[in-house]
């Protein structure tokens, strides 16, 4: 085969399976929506110490986010990359590639894991000592130093997973993620996520949390904001406990937000979910997207 021709046809195939999710949806938004509204869960009353508490925030209408232009992938931009800085052992590494693939099932789009960056990427200068006497790293330099310089052509949005603690400005004692929309940038930090019992880490609930945080970030890539709407995986955090509290499951508006924007099959991608959660054994994610499926079996009684 000529090498153009070669060519041509290894295209076609990207182009068809390449595609994750991303196929025309089975359903509309209008009849899948106000049923999956019906299991969203109020939020509470907001306490001292919770994000909203200290970041009165209005939240963001599935109408605003519709006409704020959001960032969507097209044909030159589509992919996310996942940046692994650190010294990371096979536990770490692990849980990283598991996270690059709730991403892809996540967002439908081909997500790809980048060969890793060491610590000494860290200048001194950007570094502190944390409230446990750990390093930790001054997040906007990851973004405007380390990852904006590095955005591979087709990337849509580029994630760095660090193992150090970060800070966002010197006022703050961490923060577990930061994203920049504007260079499509982020970064989440293992340090705080990272469950042990013994030193040994608790896998199970170390990705439970882990994929909560980078979905988080990356949903902000595509202009979703913090949600008030109810609980929900974009509620902003302030602490871990609140992180814990979160499900690994958005709000019908949020999906909706989602669904609309990266044009993805609902239930190809419940079905992907589910096949996920049910390996890695999430049980608290996964009865939320039965819950979700049951719920909304008269538009697909297949699933
Ligand atoms: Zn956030
Ligand atoms: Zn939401």
């Amino acid at each position: 085969m000529k090498p153009f021709r070669l060519l041509s046809y290894l295209l076609f195939i990207l182009m068809v399976f390449g595609g994750c999710n991303q196929r025309k949806p089975s359903v509309t938004l209008e009849a899948l929506i106000p049923l999956l509204a019906q299991n969203d869960q109020a939020l509470g009353v907001t306490q001292p110490g919770d994000w909203l508490f200290h970041h009165p925030e209005k939240g963001q209408t599935f109408d605003q986010y519709k006409r704020c232009n959001p960032v969507s992938p097209d044909e030159e931009r589509s992919v996310i990359y996942i940046q692994p800085i650190g010294d990371f052992d096979d536990t770490c590494n692990a849980l990283i590639k598991h996270t690059a693939e709730y991403i892809q099932i996540f967002f439908g789009l081909r997500t790809v894991v980048l060969k890793n960056l060491g610590n000494d990427i860290f200048p001194d200068t950007i570094t502190r000592r944390g409230e446990y006497n750990d390093t930790q790293v001054y997040a906007p330099y990851i973004l405007n130093e380390i990852l904006a310089k590095r955005m591979p052509r087709d990337a849509i949005t580029l994630m760095a997973l660090t193992e150090k603690d970060l800070y966002p400005n010197p006022d703050w004692n961490f923060v577990f993620g930061l994203a920049n929309l504007r260079k499509s940038v982020g970064v989440t930090s293992l340090y705080r996520l990272l469950e042990k019992q013994d030193d040994r880490i608790d896998k199970t609930r170390s990705l439970e949390r882990l994929i909560k945080v980078a979905s988080h970030e990356i949903s902000h890539m595509f202009t979703i904001h913090h949600c008030t709407h109810a609980v929900c995986t974009m509620n902003g955090s302030n602490s871990l406990p609140e992180t814990d509290q979160k499900p690994n499951r958005l709000c019908s508006q949020c999906t909706a937000k989602l669904l609309w924007n990266l044009k993805i099959d609902p239930f190809v991608r419940m079905e992907k979910l589910r096949n996920f959660y049910a390996k890695h054994h999430l049980t608290g994610a996964l009865s939320l997207l039965e819950a979700d499926i049951n719920i909304t079996k008269p538009l697909n009684p297949s699933l």
